[in-house]
């Protein structure tokens, strides 16, 4: 059951997931995109099932996400299978920014990965996509968390 220490389960996406995160992100271009990953803990990793994007409300959004606060809440309160956020960096690679580590402590608990996708020019419905699991571990103050991605190999299922 449990996975081998510093073997790390890899992240599954459904088909229609790729597909929706490509077509948000090019959508949304130059700025980034920014939604909502729902989906389950499933034997061999966490499986993504369904997509939902969120507005990006950022002052900067050439640059940065802020998603839409009342749709942020909303998809909070009414969605209990959130497992994860995504977000686009349409100007550079899909690696976390020093930004996008302190926006970890935003997130709660159930928000257990972290997608970021770039535009690929030679396939624009077939993003490049990285995924991290999100790491919360005590700190020795007691209480606060900090919170840490480490990268996981993604698997698209096809139909
Ligand atoms: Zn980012």
């Amino acid at each position: 059951m449990a996975a081998f220490q510093g073997n790390v389960q890899p992240i599954r996406l459904k088909y229609s997931v790729q597909q929706a995160l490509g077509k948000h992100l090019l959508s949304c271009y130059p700025h980034e995109a920014c939604g909502v990953l729902l989906g389950a803990a499933a034997a061999g990793g966490m499986l993504i099932d369904t997509y939902v994007p969120l507005r990006n409300v950022a002052p900067d959004p050439l640059h940065t996400f802020t998603p839409h606060p009342e749709e942020w809440i909303n998809v909070l309160y009414n969605e209990p299978t959130i497992i994860g956020l995504f977000h686009s960096h349409p100007h550079s690679a899909p690696i976390p920014s020093v930004a996008d580590y302190k926006g970890l402590t935003a997130l709660g608990p159930e928000f257990a990965l972290y997608l970021i996708g770039s535009p690929n020019t030679k396939d624009s419905g077939n993003p490049i996509l990285n995924g991290f699991y999100i790491k919360r571990l005590p700190d020795d103050r007691g209480g606060n968390l900090f919170r840490g991605l480490s990268q996981a190999p993604l698997h698209v299922l096809l139909k």
